[in-house]
């Protein structure tokens, strides 16, 4: 799923560096996630940075867009052209929050 932000964000801005892809910035009330940009971290991160950061636990997974591994890794690719990111099989949890226990 990718990550959204609830109402309860109180705007302190400590997510908005953390996100490898530049999804977050600040709406017109809130911060906000743009999801075409989120890859819930995969490739990067264990867990999701923004939601590590957040001191209110406002960065939560958007049960209204369910994402798989296979397809957010596509997308860190497209977003970092020039990364070298590892193959789906060879991801562990130190770079795909789905790996985790
Ligand atoms: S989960 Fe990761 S990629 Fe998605 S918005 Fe948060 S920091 Fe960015
Ligand atoms: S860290 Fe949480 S409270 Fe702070 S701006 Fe981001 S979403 Fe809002």
């Amino acid at each position: 799923m990718a990550t959204f932000i609830t109402e309860e964000c109180i705007n302190c801005g400590a997510c908005e560096p953390e996100c490898p892809n530049g999804a977050i910035t600040q709406g017109a009330e809130i911060f906000v996630i743009d999801p075409q940009l989120c890859t819930e971290c995969v490739g990067f991160h264990s867990e999701e940075a923004c939601a590590a950061v957040c001191p209110v636990d406002c960065c939560v997974p958007d049960p209204n867009l369910p994402e798989a591994e296979d397809v957010l890794l596509v997308r860190a690719r497209q977003i970092h052209p020039d990364k070298v990111f590892p193959a789906l099989v060879e991801l562990t949890p130190a770079l795909s929050r789905f790996r985790r226990a």
